[in-house]
C-alpha cells in the first residue's frame, strides 16, 4: 500500500490501533495466503499422483479407447480400481483441507468448532465432502477424455503419464485430445464428445483439477475468516473492527467494505471475494469505557 494508512475513528469512544495492531492484522493475511499456497500445491500433488495411477489402470485393461467411459456400468473391475483411487484422492485432499484450514489456531476447542463449521460448507445444499466429490468427478471425466485420446493416438503409457501431469490444468489442449475432438462422434468419453465443453457450469473453470485446488484454497480462506468472527464475538473488549485494503488494484467491492464496522455486524470481515487481500483490525473500546 502506498502512503500512510489513514484510520478515521471516533477517538472519544475507541482506542486507535497501534502500528503493531496493524502489522499483526497484515501478518494474519500473509500467513493465510502462505498456507493457502502450500495447500494448493499439496492438493495439486495428490491429483498428479492420482492421475498417474488412473492412466496406468486404464492402460493395463487395454479397452478400446473409443469405448472408454468411466461409469459404474462399464468394465466393473476397472471401474472398481478407478473408484478406489478416486476415494483415496478425495480423502487425502479432504484431510489436507482440514489440516491447513485449522492451522489458524492452536486452541483445541476452536479447532473443533472450525472443523464442524467447515464440514457444512459447500456449493448449494451440498456439504464440503459432497462438493469436493462433485469437483473430483469432473476431474475424473477430464482424465477419461485424455486417456481415451492418448490411447487412441497410440501414445505409450510412460508418455501418457508425462503428458497428463504436464497438462493437468489444461487437459483439453493436449495435442492428442485436440486430434480426438476432430473425430468426436466416434468416441464415448463424455468430454471428447462435447469437445471439452462442460454444459451448465457457470463461473467454474473448465478444468476439474483447477476447481479442486481453488475450492481448497477458498475453504481455507473462509475458515480463517470464520476464526476472526469467533475471536471478535467472544471478546467483549472489542467494539468493532476496521477494514483496510491490502492491495492496490481497483475494486469497488473492497473499497466499499473498508472502514469501521460495529461488532454487531461481522459480515464485513474480509475476504469479500477470491483474491481479496483486505485485512481487518479489531478495535477496542477506549479504556475505562467498557
Ligand atoms: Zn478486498
Amino acid at each position: 500500500m502506498a502512503g500512510a494508512i489513514k484510520i478515521k475513528l471516533d477517538t472519544s469512544k475507541y482506542r486507535t490501533p497501534t502500528d503493531e495492531d496493524i502489522a499483526a492484522a497484515k501478518r494474519f493475511i500473509r500467513l493465510r495466503e502462505e498456507y493457502a499456497g502450500i495447500l494448493g500445491e499439496r492438493i495439486d500433488q495428490v491429483q498428479h499422483e492420482g492421475a498417474e495411477r488412473i492412466v496406468r489402470i486404464c492402460y493395463r485393461y487395454n479397452i478400446d479407447p473409443k469405448l472408454l467411459y468411466f461409469s459404474s456400468g462399464f468394465n466393473a473391475d476397472m471401474m472398481q480400481e478407478i473408484s478406489d483411487v478416486m476415494d483415496d484422492i478425495e480423502q487425502t485432499i479432504l484431510d489436507l483441507i482440514y489440516e491447513y484450514s485449522t492451522r489458524v489456531t492452536d486452541d483445541r476447542d476452536r479447532i473443533s468448532a472450525l472443523a464442524a463449521w467447515m464440514a457444512l460448507l459447500g456449493k448449494g445444499d451440498r456439504n464440503l465432502r459432497e462438493t469436493l466429490d462433485g469437483y473430483l468427478y469432473k476431474t475424473m471425466k477430464d482424465w477419461e477424455a485424455a486417456i481415451a485420446a492418448m490411447r487412441y493416438a497410440g501414445t505409450p503409457v510412460a508418455d501418457a503419464v508425462t503428458r497428463i501431469k504436464a497438462y493437468l490444468h489444461s487437459i483439453y489442449t493436449i495435442p492428442e485430445v485436440q486430434a480426438a475432438f476432430k473425430r468426436w462422434s466416434e468416441f464415448t468419453a463424455t468430454y471428447i464428445r462435447s469437445r471439452g465443453v462442460q454444459y451448465g457450469a457457470v463461473g467454474l473453470s473448465n478444468n476439474g483439477s483447477t476447481n479442486v485446488v481453488n475450492m481448497g484454497k477458498t475453504t481455507l480462506q473462509m475458515t480463517w475468516r470464520r476464526f476472526l468472527e469467533l475471536e471478535y464475538a467472544d471478546d467483549d473488549t472489542i467494539a468493532g473492527y476496521y477494514v483496510l485494503r491490502g492491495s492496490n488494484y481497483n475494486c469497488d467491492w473492497c473499497d466499499d467494505n473498508t472502514g469501521f464496522w460495529p461488532i454487531e455486524d461481522l459480515s464485513h470481515i474480509p475476504p469479500v471475494h477470491p483474491h481479496c487481500q483486505c485485512f481487518s483490525i479489531p478495535i477496542n473500546f477506549k479504556e475505562n469505557q467498557t
